[in-house]
C-alpha cells in the first residue's frame, strides 16, 4: 500500500500490510519495478468545491500523478489496474439512472480531470495490453467496523449531520432549495462503502489484457439532502437542525447510477443497499470514534 498520508490515515493502515509513504508522482517508477499483478488506484484530490477554487491542486494531483503512475506500469509491464473514477465524469446527465454510455460533461474541475483519466486509462490499455477497469463511485457512505470517513476539514454531508447529531455542530446547511429536483434539494446515489470494496476485488478478477472496461457503482435510488438528514434524524433520535444555504459551485442536481453492466458483467450485488443502513453503519463508526 503507497499513500503520501496527505488526507489518509497512518492508523488505518490494516495490520500485516507493507506501506510506503510516498507520493505516487515520484516513486510509482522505483515502487512498480517490484513487479506486481495489479494496481488499484485510489489517490486523489477528490472535493467538488476545492476542486473549482484550487484547480491546480487536481491537474496536477490527480492527472499528472496518474499518468506517472500509467507510465511506471507500461515500462514495468504490470498487467491489470483497478482506477477509482467517479459520477462527477457525468456532470448534469440527460437522462436518469445514469449508464455508462451517457456523454460526459463534468460541471466541475473534480470529474474533468478524473475523465481525463479515465480517457489516458483507455489508451494505454489499448495500446499496451493492460487490462483495465474504471469504478465511476456515486456517493461512497456507510463504514466497516473502525474504518470510516475521517476528514481534517468534512465537507460530505452523511458524515457533516451526524456530527451535528453528535453536538459538534449546531446545524447543518443544505445547498440550495431551488434545484429542479421533487423537494429542491440535489439528490444523490448513496452507495455503502463495503459494497463498494466488493466491486474492486470483483473488477480485479475480471480485468482483461488490453481492455479498458467502465462500470457505475450506485444503488439505483436517488435520496434529496432532505431525504438524508430525515434519515440521519429517524438513526440517530436527534432534531438535526436544517439552514437552507446558496448552492454549491458545481453541483449536478441529480446523480442517479444504472449499474446493471456491473451486476451483469461483474457479477456483482450490493448487500447494504438501504440507506437506513448505510447511515446506521455510520453513525456506529462516528460515536464509536468520539468515545474513544
Ligand atoms: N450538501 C449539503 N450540505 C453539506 C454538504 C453537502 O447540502 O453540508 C449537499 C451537496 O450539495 C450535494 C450532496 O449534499 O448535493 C452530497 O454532497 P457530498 O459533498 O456529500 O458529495 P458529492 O455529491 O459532492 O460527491
Amino acid at each position: 500500500m503507497v499513500d503520501d498520508l496527505s488526507t489518509g490515515h497512518a492508523d488505518a493502515i490494516p495490520d500485516g500490510c507493507k506501506f510506503v509513504e510516498a507520493d505516487i508522482a515520484s516513486a510509482a517508477g522505483e515502487l512498480l519495478a517490484e513487479q506486481f499483478d495489479g494496481v488499484l488506484h485510489f489517490a486523489a484530490k477528490s472535493l467538488v468545491g476545492e476542486s473549482m477554487e484550487q484547480p491546480q491542486k487536481y491537474w496536477q494531483g490527480n492527472v499528472v500523478t496518474s499518468l506517472r503512475l500509467l507510465d511506471a506500469m507500461r515500462e514495468h509491464g504490470t498487467p491489470r489496474l483497478v482506477f477509482s473514477s467517479t459520477a462527477a465524469t457525468y456532470g448534469e446527465p440527460e437522462s436518469s439512472p445514469i449508464t455508462e454510455d451517457l456523454p460526459t460533461r463534468p460541471t466541475n474541475t473534480y470529474g474533468a480531470t478524473k475523465l481525463a483519466i479515465d480517457h489516458a486509462i483507455t489508451s494505454y490499455a489499448s495500446a499496451h495490453g493492460i487490462g483495465a477497469v474504471s469504478l465511476r463511485y456515486f456517493n461512497v457512505a456507510g463504514a466497516h467496523g473502525a474504518f470510516g470517513e475521517r476528514h481534517a476539514v468534512e465537507t460530505h454531508l452523511i458524515p457533516i449531520v451526524l456530527q451535528v447529531a453528535l453536538g459538534q455542530r449546531e446545524q447543518v446547511q443544505i445547498f440550495g432549495e431551488d434545484w429542479p429536483t421533487a423537494d429542491g434539494t440535489c439528490v444523490r446515489d448513496y452507495i455503502h462503502v463495503t459494497d463498494l470494496a466488493d466491486a474492486h476485488l470483483l473488477a480485479l478478477e475480471n480485468a482483461t489484457s488490453g481492455q479498458h472496461r467502465i462500470y457505475n457503482l450506485g444503488n439505483g435510488t436517488g435520496f434529496s439532502v432532505k431525504q438524508v438528514i430525515d434519515t440521519c434524524r429517524e438513526v440517530t433520535g436527534h432534531p438535526i437542525p436544517a439552514q437552507v444555504a446558496p448552492r454549491r459551485a458545481g453541483d449536478p442536481a441529480t446523480l442517479v447510477a444504472s449499474s446493471q453492466r456491473a451486476r451483469a458483467e461483474l457479477g456483482w450485488q450490493p448487500q447494504r443497499a438501504d440507506l437506513g443502513v448505510i447511515v446506521g453503519d455510520a453513525w456506529e463508526f462516528t460515536r464509536a470514534r468520539h468515545a474513544s
